[in-house]
């Protein structure tokens, strides 16, 4: 599991780096145990450490975790212990505190925090940078250093995806949250091995005629464990821990299948949207894994869209727009999906090749007359339409919701209340049949 094997390259860094750390531990806990006191392990990780040593150099990355070092140890007591184990991480162990010292922990741990507000001058550069500590009490979080170092793992993973330069206490809670995570993610690893994936379509209709003019891929693992699990817990996932990328190739080759099967059946009407992330997009080598994907199912370009949610485009990066304006020449559209959640820049979104917008299912189903997400959905078809851009709205769920859009002036759409996402041998019946709506 990725928590073990996290823990036993840690383990095998502390090795290295310090043999003393196990013998430290061994005897604070045995010394704990007679005196029925409590042993204190926090891992400390400097947060983006990578980027550190990526823009400024190896050398100064180093420089920076000596002065580190050196403003970590002043803040502790002498009889407290601190490596440094992975690149860019510190352990520290405090031992022999009592139960009613325990605030005076809490006081050293704010200390720690307070190095990390300090400017860092390296070779006449000033550096700030923060880290995420996570904190791990024995008796309470593990009896033994392996179970105490894993603890404070998973609370220092904890501080940093809440945005890392904070420090969290291990909890029973925290544990099991993050137990559950890593036999998911161990799971998936195999999803694609296993055969566990499979993509489902939703129709996208022109509201006035109610004819379908594309549809969405979207896709789905079934797990015989964990049953259907939603893509918004694996994709995240599977971007966490770089899965993304076998999983998002797995996707678009079968789509590209699929496709080709309606295709070449005579269905060659509708466009196929299909989602990436952006953290496929910015693989070197996804741009021509894809245009030759689409070239060999011979699929015309003009019946592609690829989705990307606003968030990806609040990178303001020269490679990004490079990439866009690739599969824009390649005669692909481009969507921006959930449009309205995320910070985009309107004047930057100008000048790139976008073709579409899809109004986030959000805005969509708290939507009543006159109220603020009406009034936001109007204002967005309104930009959509003088951008002369496609407006999708998702998320259509009543017969009020496709009335108010009809009555805006939105041209396209999709929700359960139309059609639910089919999997791929309903939507082939549904093809045949023609059917304006499927539900
Ligand atoms: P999304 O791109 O915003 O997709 C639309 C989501 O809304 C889908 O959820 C769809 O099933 C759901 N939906 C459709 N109609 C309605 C409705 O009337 N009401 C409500 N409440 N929901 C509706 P789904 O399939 O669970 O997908 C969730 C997200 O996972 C997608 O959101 C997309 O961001 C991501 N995703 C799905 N497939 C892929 C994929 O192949 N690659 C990548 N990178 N992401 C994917
Ligand atoms: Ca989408
Ligand atoms: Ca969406």
């Amino acid at each position: 599991m990725k928590e073990e094997v996290l823990l036993s390259s840690k383990l095998a860094g502390i090795h290295k780096t310090h043999l003393a750390f196990h013998e430290i531990v061994t005897q604070k806990i045995a010394r704990a145990k007679i005196h029925s006191q409590i042993v204190g392990l926090l891992l400390i990780n400097i947060d983006n450490f990578q980027s550190i040593n990526i823009h400024l150099g190896y050398h100064i990355g180093e420089k920076l975790l000596l002065k580190m070092q050196e403003r970590l140890t002043s803040c502790l007591n002498s009889d407290d212990f601190i490596t440094r184990i992975d690149n860019g991480e510190f352990v520290i162990i405090m031992g022999d505190i009592k139960e009613s010292e325990i605030k005076k922990t809490k006081n050293t741990i704010k200390n720690l925090m307070e190095c990390f507000n300090e400017i860092y001058n390296l070779d006449g550069i000033d550096t700030k940078i923060s880290a995420s500590i996570g904190i791990a009490y024995y008796p309470h979080a593990g009896a033994d250093t392996q179970t105490l170092l894993q603890s404070a793992n998973i609370s220092m993973s904890h501080a940093k995806s809440l945005g890392g330069n904070n420090y969290q206490y291990h909890t029973g809670t925290l544990n099991k949250k993050y137990k559950k995570k890593s036999s998911l993610e161990h799971a998936l690893k195999f999803a694609v091995e296993k055969q566990e994936l499979f993509l489902n379509y939703q129709p996208i209709f022109n509201l006035k005629t109610r004819k379908m003019l594309g549809m969405e891929a979207l896709l789905r693992w079934k797990n015989p464990l964990f049953g259907l699990i939603s893509p918004n817990i694996f994709i995240p996932l599977a971007e966490e821990n770089g899965l993304i990328t076998s999983i998002g190739e797995w996707s678009l080759k079968n789509i590209c299948k699929q496709a080709k099967e309606w295709y070449t059946a005579g269905y060659d009407e509708f466009k196929i949207y299909f989602n990436i992330s952006s953290y496929q997009l910015f693989q070197k080598s996804f741009p021509k894994f894809m245009m030759r994907l689409f070239k060999n199912a011979h699929i015309p370009p003009h019946l592609l869209d690829l989705e990307l949610t606003e968030t990806a485009f609040i990178t303001k990066s020269s490679y990004f727009e490079n990439i866009l304006k690739k599969i824009s020449d390649a005669g692909i559209s481009i969507t921006i999906d959930d449009f309205g959640t995320g910070h985009s820049s309107l004047t930057r979104l100008k000048h790139l090749p976008i073709t579409g917008l899809k109004i986030d299912k959000l805005f969509i189903s708290d939507m009543r007359p006159d109220s603020f997400d009406a009034i936001i959905v109007n204002s967005l078809i309104a930009l959509g339409k003088k951008l002369s851009m496609n407006v999708i709205a998702e998320g259509i769920e009543t017969e009020a919701h496709l009335q108010f859009l009809i009555a805006n002036g939105c041209p396209q759409g999709q929700g359960y209340y139309l059609c639910k996402p089919l999997n791929a041998d309903q939507m082939t019946s549904f093809l045949k049949k023609n059917n304006k709506r499927c539900v």
